[in-house]
């Protein structure tokens, strides 16, 4: 099966060291060309609006939303999670290219800036009963879901911080960081 990582911008090594331990040699996307070799992509955590950017100047928006779900697979962590949403709340940064694919609302830098970064161990029953850590830098919050959207964990306080469409996965916190590897295995079963 060929797994790509988008390698525009993010913690890119972070994502392809996860797959390799699972046996995985990810191809780092970064053109059309590449992107037409694989048949899952995991877009990283970083930041988004450079993302969106590069995404737009490299062409790939298109070929993304046009077989997204369907011959390709797709999870987004942190800012992965922004570009997957259909609409991005953040009054400061209006406007940035996200690729519209996910029935949800996301709101960026959700948890304010004393609170940038926490860590919070998290039940994601599709993983089984052991918590998962949810590490969360700069985090985006999902504040709503469409009917074909189903959430898969949410903090203490109702948050979610992970949500499904089908074949696409998003994530606010960052697996890739902690060792354990178990969404990535939900992802490339998906
Ligand atoms: N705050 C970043 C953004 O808005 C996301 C942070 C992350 O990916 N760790 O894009």
């Amino acid at each position: 099966m060929s797994v790509g990582v988008l390698a525009l911008q993010g913690d890119i090594q972070e994502h392809s060291a996860a797959l390799l331990r699972l046996g995985v040699r990810p191809v780092e996307v970064r053109l059309p060309k590449h992107l037409a070799q694989v048949e899952r992509l995991i877009i990283p955590g970083g930041e988004s609006t450079t993302i969106g950017r590069l995404l737009a100047l490299y062409d790939l928006i298109e070929p993304l939303r046009s077989r997204a779900g369907r011959d390709l697979a797709i999870w987004g962590t942190c800012a992965g999670a922004i570009l997957l949403a259909r609409s991005v709340l953040d009054t400061k940064t209006g406007g940035q290219p996200v690729l519209e694919l996910m029935d949800m609302a996301v709101r960026r830098n959700a948890y304010g800036s004393q609170l940038d970064s926490f860590e919070q161990p998290l039940a994601m029953p599709v993983l089984g009963e052991a918590p998962l850590p949810g590490v969360f830098i700069r985090a985006p919050q999902i504040e709503t879901i469409g009917p074909q959207v189903t959430a898969l964990a949410t903090l203490p306080n109702g948050a979610i911080v992970a949500a499904q469409q089908g074949r696409l996965l998003a994530t606010t916190f960052h697996p890739e960081l902690t060792g354990d590897d178990r969404v990535h295995r939900y992802f490339l079963a998906l």
